[in-house]
């Protein structure tokens, strides 16, 4: 089970608060950070792509504000996370930099990974930070998002931050070892190594997020599971209370995996192949067509005309000169400037546009062609 982290290729690790603070004085354990970044930097040099998804800015926020114990209203827990993130960044960075890495902070609101444009934008700052080295560390912004537009926990976050990345494994670090079939302190109850889906017996067993079994947390993530293992990552929930918690995953230590249900190439191609309303049709010449079935992305000069109303990161039609269907992508330009650059080389976008957006029309990563 432990080539499970091994042999992934992209990785995000998600850090609950209780890792990161101690409980007795509120402040930030570097020590165990220190050696989670150690285990990180073992795996980048291994050739896998990592990022973070860190909690711990309320709770470090809350100590510095000095607000009372308990319960938070959302605009002290803003407030905390305002203050609380500075520390947390500047922690990661120093860190990470001291091994040789960027730290790169990103804080995420939900329309990020919901709303299809700040989607393609977010996965692509991401997708170039880890091409250029650095290590991505999100959190949600939560000085910004109010109760109707949040996550409200970075179960999920990280789950949608994999899928929208297309990582291949994901690792909720928990105080919790994986999922037991029933609240681990009664006798009985079985640890679970593998779940290979997610039934409703196993969404029983993870009980209420508000149950006295101290099992808080283990609903948001199934949820978590659920959304990730949909978007083609194996997900762990593993105890990150050792120091080194990836290293002993690797090494064998107890954790929940549950099976991905796909892969992140097959989950994109499906969305945007199957849940994607097309908005218009993009007509392209011969030598385009050869192109896209060489696996090439589609660049403005293959386009002969535009069709239809669509905004950047819609889904439109590809078809070839005789009107067949060809493929189904997300266009990188809205109608109107994609009218403007069709017939373009792509590197005169900035000055027909005023502004220098991709190099392409349709990226290949946003493009499906349709089986013959
Ligand atoms: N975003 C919150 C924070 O950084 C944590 C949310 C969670 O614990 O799941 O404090």
């Amino acid at each position: 089970m432990s080539t499970h982290l091994e042999s992934a290729q992209r990785v995000v690790v998600k850090i609950g608060s209780a890792l990161l603070t101690d409980d007795e004085t509120g402040k930030l354990n570097r020590t165990w950070l220190q050696a989670l970044v150690e285990d990180v930097a073992r795996m980048r040099a291994r050739g896998q792509e990592m990022m973070i998804v860190s909690s711990g800015a309320i709770s470090l926020g809350r100590r510095a504000l000095k607000l009372a114990p308990g319960k938070l209203k959302l605009e002290e827990s803003q407030a905390a996370a305002a203050v609380g993130q500075i520390g947390l960044a500047h922690a990661f960075q120093e860190i990470l930099s001291a091994y040789g890495f960027s730290c790169a902070q990103i804080l995420l609101t939900l329309e990020d990974t919901e709303e299809r444009r700040r989607y393609l934008n977010a996965r692509s700052t991401i997708n170039t930070l880890l091409k250029l080295g650095a290590v991505p560390v999100i959190n949600e912004n939560d000085t910004v998002a109010t109760t109707e537009i949040r996550y409200g926990d970075n179960d999920r976050l990280a789950a949608r931050v994999a899928s929208m990345v297309s990582a291949d494994c994901l690792v909720l670090l928990s105080d919790v070892d994986g999922l037991y079939t029933a609240p681990p302190h009664l006798p009985g109850a079985k640890h679970l190594p593998e779940v290979a889906e997610i039934t409703p017996e196993i969404e029983a067993m993870a009980g209420d997020a508000a149950s006295i079994y101290s099992r808080g947390g283990m609903k948001t993530k199934i949820a978590a599971a659920r959304i990730a293992t949909e978007g083609g990552a194996r997900m762990a929930i593993a105890n990150g209370r050792p120091l080194h918690p990836l290293k002993a995953v690797e090494e064998g230590a107890r954790c929940t995996w549950f099976a991905a249900h796909s892969t992140p190439f097959a989950s994109r191609k499906r969305w945007i192949s199957g849940s994607l309303k097309s908005l218009g049709t993009i007509t392209i010449d011969a030598g385009a067509v050869k192109a896209l079935m060489g696996g090439r992305s589609l660049l403005p000069a293959g386009v002969i005309a535009v069709e239809g109303d669509f905004g950047r990161g819609d889904a439109v039609t590809v078809r070839n000169a005789e009107g067949n269907e060809i493929a189904r992508g997300l266009s990188a330009y809205a109608s109107e400037d994609a009218r403007i650059i069709k017939g373009h080389s792509s590197h005169e976008i900035e000055e027909l546009l005023g502004y220098s957006g991709r190099a392409e029309m349709i990226h290949r990563d946003d493009l499906v062609l349709k089986k013959p």
